[in-house]
């Protein structure tokens, strides 16, 4: 629970935000009851087992430098840097890391949907491999964020950070996406993003071949 003057507190260091990180759970909240809310407060009870809560915003589940929040399509976990990169996994390697909040519900409703015994249990199987992952990214992102945190000797008092000085501090960029990715994945040292010339050459070769 928010107390009163940890509110006060929080306004009082960073005027005109109304975004926070908490640095208990490392997710955000406006620090009242509403649209953003972080593990530390009560959840609000969904009726619809498919409906997904829409009051939480989310640093970003890979980089965590970008706030996914207010004005932007929250069904992406990812900041848009992370997100372009997603996207060109998909694209190069047919792989992508699961980002979105929108396939959970996707999920649940084709599994919804299955008739098939074989149809459930490939359902099922793809599901838990889907939830795992989702779990770890998730959980890599707040132990992120909590590095982060840790190399800000002023902040260690507080209990929340404004969103906008946290983004000033730590700001999102190509860089940023592809140490925190290899970081994730233990993946060597290498260049992740394409060029703009070897997008286009690669689209180019398409067109070609197809
Ligand atoms: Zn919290
Ligand atoms: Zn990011």
């Amino acid at each position: 629970m928010i107390t009163f003057a940890e509110v006060e507190h929080a306004r009082n260091r960073f005027p005109n935000e109304k975004l926070f990180v908490c640095t208990a759970c490392f997710q955000l909240t406006a620090l009242v009851q509403g649209w953003a809310r972080c593990a530390c407060e009560p959840a609000i009870e969904l009726n619809d087992p498919l409906a997904f809560d829409p009051t939480v915003a989310l640093l970003c589940v890979l980089c965590a430098r970008g706030a996914v929040r207010e004005g932007q399509p929250f069904w992406w976990q990812g900041c848009p840097c992370c997100l372009e990169f997603n996207g060109q996994m998909e694209e190069r390697l047919n792989r992508q890391f699961q980002m979105s909040r929108m396939s959970n519900t996707n999920y649940a409703l084709a599994k919804h949907f299955s008739k098939s015994e074989f149809e459930l249990k490939r359902m099922n199987k793809f599901i838990d491999r889907w939830t795992t992952e989702w779990e770890s990214i998730f959980k890599w992102g707040r132990l992120l964020a909590r590095e982060l945190w840790e190399t800000v000797p002023e902040w260690a008092e507080d209990k929340y950070i404004g969103v906008r000085a946290w983004e000033k501090k730590f700001p999102i960029s190509k860089e940023n996406t592809e140490q925190a990715f290899l970081r994730f994945t233990g993946w060597p040292n290498m260049a992740l993003f394409e060029s703009a010339t070897a997008q286009e050459n690669r689209r180019l070769a398409g067109v070609q071949n197809g």
